[in-house]
């Protein structure tokens, strides 16, 4: 992969992570706003705000992954491996980078792996 390349995917991820960034600074005001109603909602809409802040809970924790995995393919741009199959060796396809820009395997690896399960 050429550096020209990388240096869009860098571009990319990183937009990626200011995403998952805006979207977090949001849901902090949520949250907020859900425990200061507490207090004054019954029993049943109690119920129902612990299960939109479990939700938000698994939404979090699916945020934090996708950054760590986000900051993990920047050092691969960083070390220069970045875009190389982490079972094969051979470059994967810019396309499958595109969708996908913390994709490890190319798509033949990856299709291996899927039939292997
Ligand atoms: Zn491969």
């Amino acid at each position: 992969m050429n550096a020209h390349n990388s240096l869009d995917f860098k571009a990319l991820i990183e937009a990626r992570k200011r995403e998952i960034s805006d979207t977090r600074a949001r849901f902090s005001r949520d949250t907020g706003a859900v425990e200061l109603d507490q207090s004054k909602v019954g029993r049943l809409s109690r119920m129902d705000a612990m299960q939109i802040q479990e939700m938000n809970l698994e939404a979090e924790r699916r945020r934090n992954r996708e950054l760590a995995a986000l900051d993990h393919a920047l050092n691969r741009i960083e070390n220069q491996n970045y875009g190389i199959c982490s079972e094969c060796d051979e470059d994967i396809n810019p396309k499958r980078l595109e969708v996908d820009p913390v994709a490890l395997l190319c798509i033949n690896c990856a299709s291996k792996l899927e039939q292997s399960w």
